[in-house]
């Protein structure tokens, strides 16, 4: 029995365990597409853990990893000295990132691997002699992580509330009309183009000489799955080819198959100069992180011992030996299950099972991108967020784990799942909609 105190220590504001009140849910194990409960109940998991299990659970490859690599290397500071499994897994890594990146920087999470990334944008530019390039330019309804940098380009409002001015000289590209807000998700894709002409509207205002780089995540997904228009990520890329300003993807869910290519500057065929990845690159089994990097950037940082100095970053547990392990076999069990491309085998499966979800009760939007669905539901006056949350709690009562933003339900299962699981995980939605308050 677990006493009250127990249950208060770990604070988590966002846990839904305070929902469930005084019967929080354990998740006491997990294998492959399943999590037991401590009730005994087997859940399917229909998010991939935090979108990050994209093997799913227990795979052995990445279990004798670890325990070997802590029998043997437990840790090493791979900041100053090297180690084995470091080089080698950096360069299994960057051997299936798109063309181009050729070095990774290795963090422990999305919010670390954010950072890095802004830094070095900032950073780029100073060591080019271009030393007053220091805007950072977001999106609206972006999301990178929960640190200072993060919140400061990403474009949740209430995120950044509390905390005053953050990171000086940030700015975001806006999308708040209607036509922009269905061409994110309802599908009406021929206005991309003009949609990314924003950014042009923040190059005029700040004068493009003040700026470093632009951050968005090719597909958002914390904020509701939000899919780009045709032509949106090209004039992104064009924009700031005119104006020498870096392209950053965050990458930290779309990475490591997730839209049915490795990653989605594949998918999109835009590519960025740097690549912010995380989650997927160790099955989220170890925090790790990685950003991956062009050779214009990297070299830039390496033709002096001053300029090593200048890009002073780094943490104690970049590329540390456990979770290059975790990641080297990782790596191989994408391979061995082909899992890098494996969504775009199954996703015309997917979109006909999600897309079978329209028309149910208080459904306003289904959509899709690989192995991502989103189910918005129209919300409940005055009380937004509370009936996605219930779906959420009923459909665990069923054996389904999904995940709520806002009144939008987002999936994205293990890319192991089989089509049986996608009825099982689609089918038992159904029910919890037509349930639904
Ligand atoms: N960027 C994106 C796009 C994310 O989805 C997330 C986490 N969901 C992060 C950054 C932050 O990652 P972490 O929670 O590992 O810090």
């Amino acid at each position: 029995q677990h006493r009250t105190n127990d249950l208060e220590a770990f604070w988590m504001p966002f846990s839904a365990n305070r929902q469930f009140k005084k019967a929080p849910r354990m998740l006491v194990s997990a294998d492959r597409m399943h999590y037991r409960t401590d009730d005994g109940r087997s859940v399917l998991d229909g998010t991939a853990g935090l979108w990050c299990c994209n093997a799913g659970h227990n795979r052995p490859k990445i279990v004798e990893a670890i325990r070997a690599q802590a029998g043997e290397l437990d840790y090493a500071p791979a900041f100053q000295m090297g180690h084995p499994k470091v080089f080698e897994f950096a360069s299994k890594v960057v051997n299936i990132a798109p063309e181009g990146f050729d070095h990774v920087f290795f963090t422990n999470s999305g919010s670390e691997s954010v950072e890095t990334a802004l830094k070095m944008a900032v950073a780029y530019h100073r060591v080019k002699g271009n030393g007053s390039k220091f805007r950072l330019i977001g999106r609206e309804r972006g999301y990178h992580g929960v640190n200072f940098g993060g919140i400061s380009v990403g474009g949740i409002v209430s995120n950044r509330k509390m905390f005053g001015t953050l990171l000086t000289g940030v700015d975001h590209i806006r999308h708040t009309h209607d036509l922009a807000r269905n061409a994110f998700t309802r599908g009406e894709p021929e206005h991309g183009a003009d949609l990314a002409d924003d950014l042009e509207r923040l190059v005029t205002l700040h004068d493009a000489s003040t700026i470093a780089a632009v951050i968005v995540e090719p597909v958002a997904g914390s904020t509701g799955v939000l899919i780009p228009p045709k032509g949106y990520l090209q004039r992104l890329r064009a924009i700031c080819d005119k104006h020498d300003i870096l392209l950053i993807f965050d990458e930290v869910i779309t990475g490591f198959g997730r839209l049915g290519t490795p990653f989605a500057t594949d998918y999109f065929g835009v590519s960025p100069d740097i690549i912010v990845t995380a989650k997927g690159i160790t099955n989220g089994v170890i925090p790790m992180g990685g950003v991956f990097v062009k050779s214009k950037i990297h070299d830039a940082f390496m033709n002096g011992p001053e300029h090593l100095i200048e890009f002073f970053h780094g943490y104690t547990y970049s590329g540390n030996p456990i979770a290059c392990a975790a990641g080297l076999g990782t790596l191989e069990t994408y391979k061995e299950d082909g899992l890098l491309t494996r969504g775009a085998e199954l996703a015309p499966y997917w979109e006909d099972a999600l897309q079978s979800l329209k028309g149910l009760p208080h459904v306003i939007d289904v959509r899709n991108i690989g192995l991502i669905g989103a189910i918005e539901l129209e919300s409940i006056p005055g009380e937004p967020t509370k009936r996605a949350f219930s779906c959420f709690l009923d459909a665990f009562e069923r054996g389904i784990l999904i995940r709520t933003t806002g009144d939008i339900i987002a999936l994205s299962p293990p890319l192991i799942i089989s089509k049986a699981e996608i009825d099982q995980l689609i089918g038992t939605l159904a029910q919890v909609l037509k349930d639904s308050i």
